[in-house]
């Protein structure tokens, strides 16, 4: 199986791949992501004027602001309504095997707006 040009290929199969999810990183992933980050700002300190006040990065990233993209060809793919959710690191889908995240909760609608009589379409 060759890889496609775009560099993403089906978690199960590695065909190339026609829908995607998120899941959460795992332990791992989370780690190694942290320690990336970690060493960027570590060689952005080394590399920050000694004179000057030195760089602030804010808090490391935390988990729930990480996904990673997981890619399925046809035969591998999951439903359109869980792939809308985001997975548990966990998550060896396809097939899902968690609990993913609860969609987000939509806005809700704004409170109708009183109309003076003989001003609405009623
Ligand atoms: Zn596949
Ligand atoms: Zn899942």
């Amino acid at each position: 199986m060759t890889t496609p040009a775009s560099g993403l290929a089906c978690i199960r199969c590695g065909a190339p791949p026609v829908v995607h999810w998120t899941r959460r990183l795992t332990d791992d992933e989370f780690a190694a992501f942290v320690a990336l980050e970690q060493a960027r700002r570590d060689l952005a300190t080394a590399l920050a004027d000694p004179q000057g006040p030195p760089p602030d990065f804010g808090p490391l990233p935390v988990e729930s602001d990480n996904a990673r993209s997981v890619y399925a060809c046809i035969d591998h793919s999951i439903s359109l309504d869980a792939a809308a959710l985001v997975h548990a690191k966990t998550c060896t889908a396809p097939p899902c095997n968690c609990t993913p995240e609860p969609a987000p909760q939509p806005e809700p609608a704004p409170d109708p707006v009183e109309l003076p009589p003989g001003w609405s379409d009623a």
